[in-house]
């Protein structure tokens, strides 16, 4: 009880390797919740980009694909994002736009254009 009369707080009356390591873990999940964040808004930003650029490429399906073998590496032939379409003939095509939806949505009415 007296101790409790001259200390400010509970958190006073604790180590300071205890302060120390709870401010640790305090900064860590801060650290943490930032990234989820980065990371939540970077899906949120692809998730746009892919029905910007479905709408304006207009003629079918978008796939994503990626290439399990050389995945950190790119301008892999396998991975990116395509754009699929019927030709005159009703056969099914596909065409590269880009690496990333960024690429694509760059690239999109330029390789339409060559349809
Ligand atoms: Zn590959």
């Amino acid at each position: 009880m007296k101790l409790m009369e001259v200390t400010d707080s509970y958190w006073d009356m604790l180590p300071e390797e205890v302060q120390m390591y709870i401010v640790n873990l305090k900064l860590k999940q801060e650290y943490l919740d930032a990234l989820k964040r980065e990371q939540w808004k970077k899906v949120c930003k692809e998730i746009e980009q892919y029905g910007e650029l479905k709408a304006t490429w207009g003629l079918g399906s978008i796939r994503i694909f990626k290439c399990g073998i050389c995945l950190p590496r790119k301008n892999c032939i396998m991975s990116g994002v395509w754009g699929y379409y019927f030709d005159d003939c009703n056969a099914k095509k596909k065409r590269f736009l880009g690496d990333t939806f960024e690429q694509a949505l760059k690239r999109v009415n330029h390789v339409k254009s060559f349809l």
